[in-house]
C-alpha cells in the first residue's frame, strides 16, 4: 500500500474510532471551510458519530452559505466541549481556529486535514496534502477508507467546497482527479446549476455597488504589473453589503489583463486585510508569509495594522514589477 493510501486508511480508522467529533474550520470561512465542515459532518454521522459542527468566528453561517444542509446548526465554538475527537479543515495554524483554538489544542485527539503548503502539522495525526484543489477534495477521497456511501447531501457540501476553492474549475488547481472527483459527487447528488447559482448568481444589489465601487478604484501600480483596490466600512454602510459578500470580490479586478499581482484591501479601523492572487506563476503565498499571514501561490491573504496607506507602502515593493 502506498505511503498516502496508509495515511487516508489511518485516519479513517481514526475517525471511525471517534464516538464524540467536533469538526470546525478557518475563521471567515469560505466556501470550502463551510462545504468541508458539513460535508464531514454529515460523512460521519452516516457513520454512526454524534458531530457538532463549530465555527471558529461569528454567531451563525455566512449568508451566502446559509443554503447549504446543515449551515443552520453552525454555532460558534464554545470555550469547552467534551469530545473524543476534534477535527480542524482547512486551516494550516491553530491560530486560524479563532474562538476553536484551544477546544482543538487541549482536545484528546486532534486531527487535521487541509491543502495548504504552510500548514504547521498540529495534529495528533495531520493529512496534509497541497496538491489538492481543497481540503473537501481530500474529504472525498476518504470516502473508499470509511466505507461508507456518500449521501446526496454530503456531496452537495463537497461539491462546493471544491467548486469554489478551484475558481468555479478555472484555477491551477483544476486537476483531472479534481475533475474526477467533480464528476463523483455529482453522480451522488450534487446538482450542478443549483450549486452554481445559490453561490454565484444569488448576489444582493448592496454587493453589487460593492462591485462597483471596488472596479471603480482600480489602480494600478509597479510598471502596470500590479492592479489593486480597496474598500472601507463606509461602503458597507453606504451600500449594505455584508463582510461574507466580499469573498469574490477580488475576482472582479483579477480579470484585468496584464498584470501578475492583484490585491484588495479591506479597511478596517487601524487594520487592513489584504487578499491577493498571482497570474503568470508569481507567488503571492510567499508575500503573504512575509506580511505575517498565509496561503497558497496564487491565492494569499494577510491582515496587517496600519493604513490603507502604510500597508501599500509595505506590499508593493514586494509585488513584482519590471526587472
Ligand atoms: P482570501 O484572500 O481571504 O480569499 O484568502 C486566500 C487564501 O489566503 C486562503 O487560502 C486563506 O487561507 C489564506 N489567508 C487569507 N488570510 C490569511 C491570514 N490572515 N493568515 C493566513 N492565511 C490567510
Ligand atoms: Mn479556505
Ligand atoms: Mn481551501
Amino acid at each position: 500500500m502506498s505511503g498516502r493510501a496508509e495515511l487516508l486508511g489511518q485516519v479513517a480508522e481514526t475517525l471511525l474510532a471517534a464516538r464524540t467529533i467536533a469538526i470546525c474550520a478557518h475563521v471567515d470561512p469560505d466556501g470550502d471551510a463551510m462545504g468541508s465542515t458539513l460535508g464531514l459532518t454529515h460523512l460521519l454521522r452516516g457513520c454512526g458519530a454524534t458531530v457538532t459542527p463549530l465555527l471558529a468566528s461569528g454567531d451563525r453561517a455566512p449568508s451566502t452559505y446559509a443554503f447549504l444542509p446543515g449551515a443552520g446548526e453552525l454555532r460558534r465554538a464554545p470555550a469547552s466541549l467534551a469530545v473524543d475527537l476534534f477535527v480542524a479543515l482547512d486551516a494550516p495554524d491553530p491560530a486560524r481556529l479563532g474562538d476553536a483554538r484551544d477546544l482543538a489544542l487541549n482536545a484528546k485527539r486532534l486531527v487535521v486535514i487541509d491543502h495548504h503548503p504552510d500548514n504547521k502539522h498540529y495534529g495528533t495525526l495531520n493529512l496534509v496534502d497541497e496538491r489538492a484543489a481543497a481540503t473537501g477534495e481530500l474529504l472525498w477521497e476518504l470516502l473508499p477508507h470509511l466505507g461508507c456511501a456518500a449521501e446526496r447531501i454530503t456531496a452537495t457540501c463537497l461539491f462546493t467546497a471544491l467548486m469554489t476553492d478551484t475558481g468555479r474549475f478555472s484555477y491551477g488547481n483544476t486537476t483531472p482527479s479534481a475533475l474526477r472527483h467533480a464528476a463523483e459527487m455529482i453522480e451522488a447528488g450534487a446538482n450542478v446549476v443549483d450549486l452554481y447559482r445559490r453561490v454565484y448568481e444569488n448576489r444582493s444589489p448592496g454587493a453589487l455597488a460593492l462591485v462597483a465601487r471596488t472596479v471603480g478604484r482600480l489602480t494600478f501600480a509597479n510598471d502596470g504589473h500590479v492592479a489593486y483596490s480597496w474598500i472601507d466600512t463606509d461602503d458597507f454602510a453606504e451600500t449594505g453589503a455584508l463582510p461574507e459578500e466580499t469573498e469574490n470580490l477580488i475576482d472582479e479586478i483579477r480579470v484585468v489583463s496584464g498584470v501578475d499581482a492583484v490585491a484588495l484591501l479591506k479597511v478596517a479601523h487601524d487594520s487592513v486585510r489584504v487578499s491577493l492572487r498571482a497570474k503568470n506563476g508569481y507567488d503571492v503565498g510567499l508575500v503573504a508569509r512575509t506580511l505575517g499571514g498565509g496561503g497558497h501561490a496564487a491565492a494569499a491573504g494577510f491582515t496587517r495594522a496600519g493604513s490603507l496607506e502604510s500597508v501599500l507602502a509595505e506590499l508593493l515593493p514586494l509585488l513584482p514589477s519590471v526587472g
